[in-house]
């Protein structure tokens, strides 16, 4: 492996338009690979199993709990969603970088268990809370008692916005994509990725510690 790869935690309220960001993301930087997550809810019209979600029943997404197969896991709108820790862990180990779309409750388990491959916690928002309103008040395939739940859900992922590293304002597509893009880019640049490949390359040219700032002269 070159260096390590980079983990990316997109998360955002629904309306956010993260998934259709993350996708994006996706194309442009074709190297990258997204995580699909385990999901006990249905499928929707669009959706492929192994593309989009494993869709899998309660009894064996419990069953993979119980046998800690998930990085992450968490309910959201009453369903189950996991991340893969054994894909997790084969992605990392290769080097590549990884985008996973998952809520708030996973980005602190993320964060909080797999410290050692620094991952970079990404908030996707659009820019205010009347223009979320609207977004999915507009989708037209939810009912009104949905709508009100996916309202409060993101009234309580917005307080979390503390948790995140970068946040992304969603209000033109384009730029959005652009702006995760260059997050990916420099998280790829960060010098803890890049110090052991830097230590190669320049061999005892590179000392294992710090050294001390210079003196100031003068
Ligand atoms: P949807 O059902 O609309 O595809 O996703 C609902 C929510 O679940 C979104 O906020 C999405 O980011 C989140 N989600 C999808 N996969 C996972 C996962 O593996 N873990 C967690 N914690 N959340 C997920």
């Amino acid at each position: 492996m070159d260096s390590p790869g980079v983990l990316m935690v997109v998360s955002g309220p629904s309306g956010s338009g993260k998934t259709s960001l993350c996708k994006a993301l996706l194309e442009r930087e074709p190297e990258a690979r997204f995580s699909v997550s385990y999901t006990t809810r249905s499928k929707r019209a669009g959706e492929h199993e192994g593309k989009d979600y494993h869709f899998v029943d309660q009894p064996t997404f419990r069953r993979m709990i119980e046998q800690k197969q998930f990085a992450e896991w968490a309910e959201v709108y009453g369903q189950l969603y996991g991340t893969s820790a054994a894909w997790l862990r084969s992605q990392m180990d290769l080097g590549i970088d990884v985008i996973l779309d998952i809520d708030y409750q996973g980005a602190y388990q993320v964060r909080d268990r797999l410290d050692d491959d620094s991952p970079v916690l990404v908030f996707v928002i659009p820019p205010s809370f009347e223009v979320l309103k609207e977004r999915l008040a507009s989708r037209g395939t939810e009912t009104d008692a949905r709508v009100r739940e996916r309202l409060q859900t993101a009234e309580e992922e917005l307080r979390h916005v503390y948790l995140y590293d970068y946040v992304v304002i969603n209000d033109a597509f384009d730029r959005a994509v652009t702006d995760l893009a260059a997050i990916l880019h420099a998280e790829r640049n960060a010098r803890a990725r890049l110090l052991p490949r830097v230590r190669r390359s320049y061999g005892a040219l590179i000392p294992s510690t710090p050294p001390p700032p210079p003196k100031r002269r003068g």
